[in-house]
């Protein structure tokens, strides 16, 4: 056994923990190993945390959020899978753009190589030339300080595509100590109602499919609706050719954060320290049990419309349903999310549809569909003094709100969504400095002009924000095209808009109105920073009005 304290300092020899999954997607693969890096880190250990996609798409950042889930902005600015945000709840960590790559980035990569003549004529194949690619891509993730790296492979075992990362793994493994890689296979034993059972053929089945591609899981999770049978855990482990030890169970929960001590309780991580030979102490997990008492005295609800497009895909807006599930949490009081469609929403039903929450969140939001419904709310938010948080697209419907209503300026709108306004009071930032209308906002090849702002900024506060965050400074992230026009500024501010944050160089980060009890807009997105342990200042500020507004209903 390998004490880590033993351990040279600046190792090379991260060991790995490879995750795969069997029978269906959306199994929750990335939260089963954020949690179990969660219950690693509470042993003491420096936790990494890898996602690879087997998809073709170079940027996850131009994906559907309604097909693939959010896009989850990493503080180096990168688009990237929405698993990297279970990673840094869970394991506290930041993500970078190394710590999530696809497949297209991988061929990308080994195709710019072979135009550069750097395979000198060779035949340029998967094995090895691509398998090569995607363990230098690993490699190039990890710290020399990180003692695991917990790598997931998107997908389902028996996909073509995940193919060249299984093997690649594979060979990651035979290429080093038989102590430094350990598989877990997360699978799902179905229930069949009409039989009144949980099934394990299709968990026997991908392990085969697995054991075929020369993948040998050391253990297995079985997502289950509740608990798994003996009888069961025996035929999986006999027919995965597993100890019976090494299959556990993975039942649902109410709260993801549950997580961290259910996968201790099971033993999952110490199973994974044996595999590794690390020798650590007992896991130190006081903050999750803490997090868990806080849980447990949770009374009352709030209830909060969320404004927005893509309501149909809970995973479109992950990170903001966690963040505010944080604040409720922090704030003794379960928040229940309604998703409200921003195209349902016009100034006259306004009330009707919003009257019953006890507060209004407008997530970010890309596109002109929906986006008056959004503006609507705000209006009925700042006129009924429901307390309101607007995200990104969310500030800038205030802000054009605000403008048409209290500033006098008719038809103000966002250049994306109205190209012709006479007032855009957000638009892209190149054309209000220099003065032009909106109507540039397309080059000549047609194509929209303007690059995102993606990832880390500071951000200077003044007004109650300041006040929210305890700070003079806050570093969020952005992901964002068009700014809040600045010729606009003291318009607004004449009547009664706070511009409370700002970027170094004068943006505007966050408007507020100061007669209302809680109604802030932000550029930024602060969703992508909160946390289980530790929430995030500013939706806990929400939350809390809002349980305010309820309690004085
Ligand atoms: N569509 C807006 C922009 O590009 C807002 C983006 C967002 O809400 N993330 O500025």
């Amino acid at each position: 056994m390998t004490s880590i304290s033993a351990r040279p300092l600046h190792s090379p020899r991260t060991k790995f923990v490879f995750v795969t999954g069997g029978v269906v997607s959306s199994l929750g693969k990335g939260v089963a190993a954020a949690s179990l890096g969660a219950a690693l880190k509470a042993r003491g250990l420096q936790v990494n945390m890898l996602k690879l996609d087997p998809y073709i798409n170079v940027d996850p950042g131009t994906m559907s959020p309604i097909q693939h889930g959010e896009v989850f902005v990493t503080r180096d600015g990168a688009e990237t899978d929405l698993d990297l945000g279970h990673y840094e709840r869970f394991v506290g960590r930041q993500m970078t753009r190394r710590n999530n790559f696809t497949t297209g980035q991988i061929y990308e990569s080994v195709i710019r190589k072979e135009r550069n003549g750097e395979y000198q004529g060779r035949t340029v194949q998967v094995i090895p030339d691509v398998t090569n690619e995607i363990k230098r891509f690993i490699q190039m993730a990890l710290s020399p300080q990180d003692d695991v790296a917990i790598v997931e492979i998107g997908g389902t075992v028996g996909d073509i595509e995940s193919l060249p990362f299984l093997e690649a793994v594979r060979q990651m493994r035979l290429e080093r100590p038989r102590e430094d890689a350990c598989f877990v296979h997360v699978t799902l034993l179905p229930y069949v109602e009409a039989a009144g059972e949980q099934k394990t053929k299709p968990t026997q089945r991908s392990v085969r499919d697995l054991r075929e591609i020369g993948v040998d899981p050391d253990l297995i999770l079985c997502r289950v609706r509740h608990g798994m049978t003996e009888e069961h855990r025996r035929k999986i482990a006999l027919f995965g050719n597993l100890r019976e030890d090494e299959v556990f169970a993975a039942p649902d929960v109410k709260c993801l954060y549950e997580l961290p001590l259910m996968n201790a309780e099971a033993g999952v991580d110490r199973a994974v320290c044996e595999r590794l030979h690390l020798q650590t102490p007992p896991p130190d997990l006081s903050e999750w049990e803490n997090l868990r008492r806080q849980l447990r005295a949770i009374s009352g609800e709030t209830r909060v419309a969320m404004v927005g497009k893509y309501v149909s895909l809970t995973d479109s807006y992950k990170s903001l349903t966690e963040a505010m599930e944080h604040a409720g949490i922090r704030r003794a009081t379960r928040v229940a999310l309604d998703y409200v469609d921003s195209e349902r929403i016009n100034e006259e039903n306004a009330a009707r549809h919003l009257e019953k929450y006890d507060a209004i969140l407008i997530p970010g939001g890309f596109g002109t569909r929906g986006v008056e419904g959004k503006i609507a709310a705000a209006g009925y938010a700042r006129r009924s003094g429901t307390p309101y948080l607007g995200i990104c697209v969310g500030m800038q419907a205030a802000v054009i709100e605000f403008a048409r209503n209290r500033a006098g300026l008719e038809n103000a709108n966002s250049a994306e969504f109205a190209p012709d306004t006479p007032h855009p009071v957000v638009g892209l930032l190149e054309e209000w400095m220099s003065g032009g209308g909106a109507k540039k906002s397309r080059d000549r090849s047609g194509k929209i002009g303007g690059t995102l702002r993606l990832g880390d900024g500071e951000c200077r506060l003044s007004g109650k924000l300041r006040g929210i965050y305890g700070a003079d400074t806050v570093v969020e992230r952005h992901r964002h095209r068009y700014e809040f026009n600045n010729n606009y500024r003291a318009r607004l501010e004449a009547a009664g808009m706070v511009f409370s944050a700002e970027s170094p160089d004068g943006l505007a980060e966050a408007v507020e109105l100061p007669e209302h009890c809680w109604f802030v807009g932000c550029q930024f997105h602060p969703e992508f920073t909160s946390r289980p342990l530790g929430g995030h200042p500013l939706f806990e500020s929400f939350v809390a009005a809002a349980r305010a507004a309820r309690e004085s209903r």
